[in-house]
């Protein structure tokens, strides 16, 4: 934690003694710090699907960070976007992505939009994205990223995610970016059969599980440890 504020701090340092160099020098740099990103902390760890790895190839990652930390934008770490939240670390999008399985064309359900990130890589994998996001702050910048930068495969709700978004069910993939401490029920009713669900359970230390749905009903299984922000809303009184 320490060592995180510490990086964070010395990244604002480094944004005041560095007069901003010109629009065409930025650009190229993001493009070459990007495929570096992609092989350096992404392939390197084993993710393969190629719709994953082109997909982090291609999203301006920094055009979904705030100003003040946009130079560290394709550091191998999180970062806060405001709101006392945070955008996940690039390996951590790559591997919720792969872990869903899903084909473009497909439907899934995000719940914590955040910065909008990890919603533009799905709809950069042809995937439609239905994302809900309870800080509307957050929720609204996120719809201007989108506008921003045309992705029009993102449909963004304000508001708490815990029913999930039953109009639009049900869908190929859910994502959770935001920890409960257990799966919300209404969530699990919105997988299509034969659909995953991908979400970080636990109170501060979680486990990222992975939960298909079956014809007979619900197979868990336990992928890696993680940190993510809590779920909060309706499912804290639950
Ligand atoms: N996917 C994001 C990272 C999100 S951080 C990205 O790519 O940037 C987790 C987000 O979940 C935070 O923005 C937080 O406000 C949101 N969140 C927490 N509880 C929520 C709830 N009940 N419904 C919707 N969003 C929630």
């Amino acid at each position: 934690m320490m060592g995180w504020q510490l990086l964070v701090g010395a990244v604002v340092m480094a944004g005041c003694v560095t007069d901003k160099p010109s629009q065409v020098d930025k650009t190229n740099n993001w493009a070459e710090q990007r495929s570096r990103m992609v092989r350096t902390q992404i392939q390197a760890r084993g993710i393969r699907s190629k719709l994953v790895l082109d997909a982090l190839g291609s999203v301006p990652r920094h055009e979904f960070v705030p100003q003040s930390v946009r130079d560290s934008a394709y550091a191998d770490s999180p970062l806060p976007i405001g709101e006392a939240q945070t955008i996940s670390q690039p390996y951590i999008v790559a591997l919720m992505s792969e872990l869903l399985q899903v084909e473009p064309g497909g439907k899934v359900l995000e719940i914590g939009t955040g910065s909008g990130y990890q919603a533009a890589i799905l709809a950069a994998m042809g995937v439609e994205v239905y994302s809900m996001e309870i800080v509307t702050g957050l929720c609204e910048r996120a719809q201007e990223t989108f506008d921003r930068l045309k992705i029009e495969l993102i449909h963004v709700q304000c508001g708490d995610g815990y029913r999930g978004w039953p109009e639009e069910a049900p869908f190929d993939g859910v994502i959770v970016t935001a920890a409960p401490d257990k799966i919300p029920e209404p969530l699990l009713k919105q997988l299509a059969i034969g659909g995953r669900m991908v979400i970080p359970v636990g109170p501060f230390n979680q486990d990222l599980k992975v939960i298909t749905r079956t014809k007979d009903g619900f197979e868990e299984e336990s992928i890696i440890p993680v940190r993510f922000v809590p779920m909060t809303g309706e499912i804290e009184k639950q």
